[in-house]
């Protein structure tokens, strides 16, 4: 691999059909690729075993391959990598940066509950909108978490982000695309808003961010060309990145292309994949024009 060569990826979640936003960010990262004379990576985010499959996979690859868009080398599958996202949370909490957390979401939606009726006021959320964790058992004692570990309780791996933080200082990207508020250039990262957030669970030795960020470094990827909803969990990987000593690619959040409704397409049933707007008689040259190409 000649170094100095761009490489971008596409990196969907085998769970469901591709859809229009989907053809929209492969063709956007495919054209950056081939522009820049860089190369093309593939990836199967897979982590979520109950929800993927390689059905849906071989679909995906099927719906690529129909719109013109073609990889370089065979695609990395995150499910059979489990080792590397491992040995990167070990590192981390060989560091003492990671701790685990032993509070369900229902526990955080009750603690959220009592704050709001104590305080008069709504417990604070992340920028996906979900209650922030509160953080109560980072100081939990050794003793407490490993009786807690062997009994079986469930638990998830969180990085303890104000010691990370502490420790990293201001982090910042370059952004060639643009964030919700038109964020561009070299872009801020406000990692806090996101609190201890989760890296690694009992049952799956990874979550997104770890497994995004670990794959970027060591794919090579040079340029991640991504939705803006992914905009604000930049600033995450970019805490990842720095704690593991690996390097920033450059990032380019897309516009997303919204239903009818004016909404998020999602996987779920309802919103048109492209193998329903196929089997409607359109063609790859059509879908293409659909999202500006
Ligand atoms: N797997 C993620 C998704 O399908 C995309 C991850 C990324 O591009 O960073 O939404």
């Amino acid at each position: 691999m000649d170094d100095a060569q761009p490489v971008f990826r596409f990196a969907p979640s085998p769970n469901g059909e591709l859809h229009l936003g989907h053809a929209y960010s492969a063709l956007l990262n495919h054209h950056m690729a081939r522009e820049a004379g860089g190369r093309f990576l593939l990836r199967m985010e897979d982590i979520d075993r109950a929800r993927c499959s390689l059905e849906n996979e071989r679909r995906i690859e099927a719906d690529l391959h129909w719109l013109g868009v073609e990889w370089d080398e065979p695609p990395r599958r995150q499910s059979i990598h489990f080792a590397d996202y491992a040995a990167a949370l070990d590192a981390l909490i060989a560091e003492g940066l990671v701790y685990p957390a032993f509070m369900s979401r229902g526990a955080v939606r009750a603690f959220a509950e009592h704050y709001a009726e104590r305080e008069g006021r709504s417990w604070p959320r992340d920028p996906d909108g979900a209650l922030l964790y509160p953080g109560e058992e980072r100081g939990l004692g050794e003793v407490e978490r490993a009786e807690r570990i062997a009994e079986g309780e469930a638990f998830a791996w969180r990085l303890d982000m104000a010691s990370a933080l502490a420790r990293l200082g201001r982090l910042d990207w370059l952004e060639t695309g643009a964030g919700p508020e038109g964020e561009t250039g070299r872009v801020a990262a406000e990692p806090s808003r996101w609190g201890d957030v989760i890296l690694a669970r009992k049952e799956i030795p990874t979550s997104y961010h770890l497994a995004v960020v670990v794959d970027d470094a060591l794919q090579g990827v040079t340029h991640v060309v991504r939705g803006r909803d992914l905009f604000h969990s930049t600033s995450v990987h970019r805490v990842i990145q720095a704690l593991l000593g690996l390097p920033a690619p450059v990032y380019h959040h897309h516009d997303l292309i919204l239903g009818d409704d004016g909404r998020k397409l999602s996987k779920s049933a309802g919103d048109v994949s492209l193998k329903a707007l196929r089997e409607a008689g359109l063609t790859a040259a059509d879908i293409r024009r659909m999202v500006g190409f």
